[in-house]
């Protein structure tokens, strides 16, 4: 959204985030909703536009693309796997694959990408309400699993 628009527009949405400055995604309300603690949640304006800031050395979390807000894994009820590297942080959040979880399966027959996999096609997850960024794990799954055949 947005994506042409001038970025210095007083205003405008913004999806830079107004900490680092690296691009953030575009993350809809329900998963702010969700995964907020109380004393953020009270704090959001649902009339703007919120991003993700992925960006693993940034503080951020979530922003409001007016640059008027912004929101640190503390005020989240869940720890954020872009932001924490313990082994205990989930990567598949829905079914609930920590770090830690994936990499004693790996090298095992139990082919955790695989199973995510049929989940998902089954309409099963709930990335939206469940991740922070919102969206499907797999491609964090399979970048995880890929640098464990790597190392
Ligand atoms: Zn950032």
């Amino acid at each position: 959204m947005d994506c042409c628009a001038p970025s210095n527009n007083t205003g405008a949405a913004r999806t830079d985030c107004p900490s680092c400055g690296e691009k953030g995604k575009n993350i809809q309300l329900i998963t702010l909703k969700s995964l907020l603690k109380a004393s953020a949640l009270e704090k959001i304006e649902p009339e703007n536009s919120y991003g993700f800031c992925s960006n693993s050395v940034c503080s951020t979390v979530y922003f409001s693309m007016n640059h008027l807000q912004t929101f640190a894994e503390s005020d989240l009820k869940v720890p954020v796997y872009q932001k924490n590297p313990s082994m205990n942080v989930p990567v598949c959040y829905c079914f609930d694959w920590t770090r830690d979880r994936l990499l004693q399966a790996a090298g095992t027959h139990q082919q955790p990408a695989k199973q995510i996999k049929v989940h998902v096609q089954a309409g099963r997850c709930g990335c939206e309400l469940n991740n922070p960024q919102g969206a499907c794990c797999l491609g964090n799954v399979n970048v995880f699993l890929g640098g464990l055949n790597k190392g």
